[in-house]
């Protein structure tokens, strides 16, 4: 049984509680003022981005949104939390009940409930290994704005976990809540794992593996947690409610320090901060901007063109990618021409150059007017990435479009008139090797159609001027 807890940076320009900026890799501490230092006296005021990008989160998620919230005081002290408590939510969070769609093991959609997601701010970080038998203190972090979102105990296996994780980091990149930056522990998730035997219907006891911040490292944490569980169990021993660390580097997780129950952390709403209270309206308003759903543009792109269901899923994790593939499609009309080109040559040139798809050096429309030339049989297709890649080093006007395919001979000759007078020509220039072809030699076909696609610069459709040569024999 596995229940993860998922803190998610937000992306928000300033701090939840101050007007710091909360910019990452900025110089140590200076990210930072009084209120994020903790002198007394300065006094926290809400960040109205950090709601908006909590409400919107739970609507994404269909979760119930709590009119009203109270922010708390979690006491306990470390260094890199100078207030000496934590401001989160505790018994009235901000979001409620929810669920969140997954694809199991044997590819059947499985939902895993969310119990709650609670604004509350990061701490700072401790840095044990700057100065020799000492720790620095970096404060930066200190009050970025979190959304942790707690799940039921139903995850089933490392797996799923680890699909859970992708499912939540895709849904709070794709509607612009985080960057989903991992290793710059943008999200991070807690993992707490029991066993049971078959049948039995209570909970085992759980540990709690802290702080893991990849999709790999979700995985291989809690196998090993399950195996090291079993193993206790079948030894008779018994599991102990801890805290565990997981060491990616001796791939084993160990002992931090005994768990904390909520009694410890001597909850208490903060009284520097009024209850959050959210209208009816508000709410409604943040859940109408809302784009639609990776999910749900997943299903439309198979029902709607016919895509497989792997390109459907490439093309809507990513917002900017969605989107430019869906103004991509409508302009064009070619859904699936478009589907290919942004699944395979954008990706690629976008990935060479280091680029997202919030980037991309040619505009969707400019691009759909390559796919129909190609579609229509303007220019080949190799042609169109030879274009496609002179576009977007210099994108031409709309107009300019056809000039700029004759300046760089990428004209198809097409099967009208043209083509077949060249073909014409060369036969007639060639006169042996007519007479072998006539005689049934088909090895010479291909010098002649050779001898077209040289005369044409490579811009004949080879399979056209074959038809053409075999049309003519055939008339003899
Ligand atoms: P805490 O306050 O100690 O973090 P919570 O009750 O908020 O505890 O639960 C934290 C997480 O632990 C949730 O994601 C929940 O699903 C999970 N969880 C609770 N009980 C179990 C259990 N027996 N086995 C696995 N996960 C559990
Ligand atoms: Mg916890």
């Amino acid at each position: 049984m596995i229940g993860l807890e998922v803190h998610v940076q937000l992306a928000t320009t300033s701090k939840i509680f101050s007007g710091a900026s909360n910019e990452y890799g900025s110089l140590a501490n200076e990210n930072t003022c009084e209120i994020d230092l903790g002198l007394p006296g300065s006094l926290p005021v809400l960040n109205e981005k950090a709601v908006e990008m909590a409400v919107k989160f739970g609507c994404a998620i269909s979760a119930e949104i709590n009119e009203i919230s109270i922010f708390d005081r979690k006491n306990y002290f470390y260094p890199d939390l100078p207030k000496g408590y934590q401001i989160s939510q505790f018994e009235n969070p901000i979001v409620g009940r929810g669920s969140i769609k997954i694809t199991d093991e044997a590819g059947a959609t499985k939902i895993i409930g969310i119990t709650r997601a609670h604004l509350e701010e990061d701490a700072g970080k401790s840095i044990h290994d700057l100065f020799q038998g000492r720790t620095a203190v970096d404060l930066n972090r200190t009050g970025t704005p979190l959304l942790e979102i707690v799940s039921e105990p139903d995850i089933r296996s490392a797996r799923e976990a680890s699909e859970y994780f992708k499912q939540i980091h895709n849904l709070a990149t794709f509607i612009g809540i985080c960057d989903g930056n991992l290793s710059e522990g943008s999200m991070r998730c807690d993992a707490n794992v029991s066993v049971r035997q078959k049948g039995d219907s209570l909970l085992g006891e759980r540990t709690e593996i802290k702080n893991i911040n990849s999709f790999k490292f979700v995985e291989r944490a809690i196998e090993l947690e399950i195996e090291r569980q079993i193993d206790v169990l079948e030894d008779g021993g018994e599991i102990v409610r801890e805290t565990r660390l997981f060491d990616p580097d001796k791939d084993e997780t160990r002992s931090m320090r005994s768990k904390e129950l909520s009694e410890d952390y001597r909850y208490f709403p903060d009284p520097d901060l009024l209850p959050l209270v959210l209208s009816r309206e508000e709410i409604e308003k943040i859940k109408s901007e809302l784009p639609e759903l990776p999910q749900q543009r997943e299903k439309n792109y198979q029902s709607r063109f016919g895509l497989s269901g792997y390109d459907s899923k490439q093309l809507s994790v990513d917002r900017s990618k969605s989107d430019f593939f869906e103004e991509l499609a409508k302009a064009s009309g070619l859904p699936k021409l478009s589907a290919n080109w942004v699944n395979s040559n954008l990706s690629s040139l976008l990935n060479e150059k280091g680029l997202g798809f919030d980037q991309t050096p040619i505009l969707p429309s400019l691009l759909a007017e390559i796919l129909i030339r190609i579609d229509d049989g303007t220019i080949s297709s190799t042609s169109g990435k030879k274009l496609f890649r002179a576009f977007c080093e210099t994108p031409p006007e709309i107009p300019e479009i056809d000039d700029r395919i004759d300046e760089m001979g990428l004209r198809q000759i097409g099967g009208t008139d043209g083509l077949k007078d060249i073909v014409l020509d060369i036969l007639k220039e060639h006169p042996t090797q007519l007479a072998e072809l006539l005689k049934g030699k088909q090895k010479v076909l291909g010098f002649l159609v050779g001898q077209v696609m040289k005369k044409t610069k490579g811009a004949a459709n080879p399979k056209e001027v074959n038809e053409i040569i075999q049309g003519e024999i055939k008339k003899g």
